[in-house]
C-alpha cells in the first residue's frame, strides 16, 4: 500500500497548525513546529496570498493527513458522508473518527495514530472477541475493543494502563485500562470530537 515516507513534521509545517502525527514527541520542546513554522521549502518564508479554493484544499488535506488516508480512500468516506442523512461534514469527521486506528489511538493504546495503525496491522487487537488486523475497519456503536490476551505483556503494552490514564478519553468511548479493553458507546456527535477543524470547506472542496 502506497504511505507518506518522508519526515512528517514537514507536514505540520504545510498546514501551518500542530498536527499531532508523533505521539509524545508533539508534547515535548522537541516538537518541530515549535521551532519552526514557516511552510518547508526553499521559498516557505514568503507570503503568499490564499484564495477560497486554496482554503478548502488545505482544510482537506489537513483532515486526510491527521488521519494518514490516502486520497482515493478519503473521497471513498466523503461519499459515504453524503449519502448518509445528517450534516455531511460532520457525518466525515464521524467516519474517520470510527475508524479502528483512531479508536485504538482514542482509547489511549497508542501514543498516535501512527503507531495504533502498526499495532493494530500486527494483531495485536480484538473486536467483539475476534481478531482484527485491518486499520480502516469502521467500528459501530457497542463494539468492544481489547488488547488479545496473549499479546498483555508484550512490549507495546507494559505501559499502555499508565498511557490510557494520563490521556483523556473521549465521552463516546469507556476504557478499562487494568483489562486493556474498551467499548464504544455511541457514534461520536460534533461536539463530542475535539478537532479544530472547519470541515465545511471540505464540502466545499468536492462540491466544485
Ligand atoms: Fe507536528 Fe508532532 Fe512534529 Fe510537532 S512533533 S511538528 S506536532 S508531528
Amino acid at each position: 500500500m502506497a504511505r507518506y515516507t518522508d519526515p512528517v513534521c514537514r507536514i505540520c509545517r504545510r498546514e501551518g497548525a500542530k498536527l499531532f502525527l508523533k505521539g509524545t514527541r508533539c508534547y515535548s520542546k522537541k516538537c518541530s513546529f515549535e521551532r519552526r513554522q514557516a511552510p518547508p521549502g526553499q521559498h516557505g518564508i514568503r507570503r503568499r496570498k490564499v484564495g477560497d479554493y486554496g482554503m478548502q484544499l488545505r482544510e482537506k488535506q489537513k483532515i486526510r493527513r491527521i488521519y494518514s488516508v490516502l486520497e482515493r480512500q478519503f473521497k471513498g468516506y466523503f461519499e459515504a458522508a453524503s449519502s448518509t442523512p445528517g450534516v455531511t461534514g460532520e457525518n466525515l469527521l464521524r467516519i474517520l473518527e470510527l475508524r479502528m486506528d483512531n479508536v485504538v489511538y482514542r482509547m489511549g493504546f497508542a501514543a498516535s495514530r501512527a503507531e495504533a495503525r502498526q499495532l493494530v496491522g500486527h494483531a495485536h487487537f480484538t473486536v467483539n472477541g475476534r481478531v482484527s488486523s485491518i486499520a480502516s475497519m469502521q467500528l459501530r456503536s457497542g463494539d468492544k475493543v481489547e488488547v488479545r490476551e496473549t499479546h498483555r505483556s508484550r512490549e507495546p503494552f507494559k505501559e499502555a494502563a499508565e498511557l490510557i490514564k494520563s490521556r483523556q478519553i473521549p465521552e463516546w468511548l469507556s476504557v478499562d485500562p487494568a483489562k486493556l479493553a474498551g467499548s464504544v458507546l455511541s457514534a461520536p456527535r460534533r461536539d463530542q470530537m475535539p478537532l479544530d477543524l472547519n470541515e465545511q470547506l471540505v464540502v466545499e472542496y468536492y462540491s466544485r
